[in-house]
């Protein structure tokens, strides 16, 4: 099927990667680079060479994995985050967004010790991602903070789902630290806006949370 677009067009070179089901459930990946071949309406054959791409495609997808991923909490990072917000964006969705701070954060790492720290960060990221739909975005920012994308969803449901990881947070009892809080801000992204526009506002808004006595959602 896939060369039908290459039928009647005889010398023209090209390469395809596919991949087929295969015994015991595996999908090997295959490359086929080939030349047309015939005169004219009849070059209808062509000529190549086809490989077994599998190790090739393994690694390439590990390559994009390792650059979309955050190493300790296994969520998305920075980089996933603007190509969602892009992908939303081009598709014409608007969204709304939260950034979860953790509060005192660094009095977390002095008290306890850095490694401690890390936990702290893994246990937020799971609370997150436990208080979310599957189809919510949950990404690591940086440091001590976390930006969640709701796509068609107003600001007002977005405070709601920010308040609910906030409780969420609080509730638990993070051994040894004990308790802990977050401090969340609130914005839209509105379809046709760069991704840069909304994530400068709401950057400020945790800034705000944090004046007014932390531990809250600010929109
Ligand atoms: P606030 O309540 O105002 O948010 O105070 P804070 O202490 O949370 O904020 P601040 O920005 O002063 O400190 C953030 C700290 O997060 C500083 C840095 O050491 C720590 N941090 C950043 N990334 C990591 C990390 O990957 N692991 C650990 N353990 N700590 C981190
Ligand atoms: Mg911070
Ligand atoms: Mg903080």
């Amino acid at each position: 099927d896939a060369l039908a677009d290459y039928r009647g067009h005889p010398g023209l070179a090209f390469r395809i990667e596919f991949r087929v089901r295969s015994e015991g459930g595996r999908y090997p990946w295959f490359e086929l680079r080939a030349t047309m071949i015939g005169d004219g309406d009849e070059a209808d054959r062509c000529l190549g060479l086809m490989a077994d791409v599998t190790t090739r495609k393994e690694s390439e997808a590990a390559i994009i994995d390792r650059t979309l991923r955050d190493p300790l909490t296994g969520l998305g990072n920075r980089v996933a985050l603007m190509e969602e917000l892009e992908r939303l964006g081009k598709r014409g969705i608007d969204a709304a967004f939260a950034v979860l701070d953790i509060d005192r954060f660094k009095s977390v790492n002095d008290v306890h010790g850095h490694d401690v720290g890390d936990e702290v960060l893994k246990c937020v990221a799971a609370i997150g991602r436990q208080q979310l739909r599957e189809v919510d975005v949950l990404a690591r920012w940086g440091g001590e903070e976390f930006i969640i994308v709701a796509s068609v969803t107003t600001l007002d449901e977005m405070a709601v789902i920010a308040e609910r990881v906030r409780r969420a947070i609080a509730r638990e009892k993070i051994e040894p630290v004990g308790h802990i809080s977050a401090s969340f801000g609130v914005g839209q992204y509105r379809a046709g806006e760069t991704h840069k526009d909304p994530l400068k506002r709401v950057d400020d808004a945790p800034h705000m949370a944090k004046k007014a006595g932390r531990h809250r959602v600010q929109g």
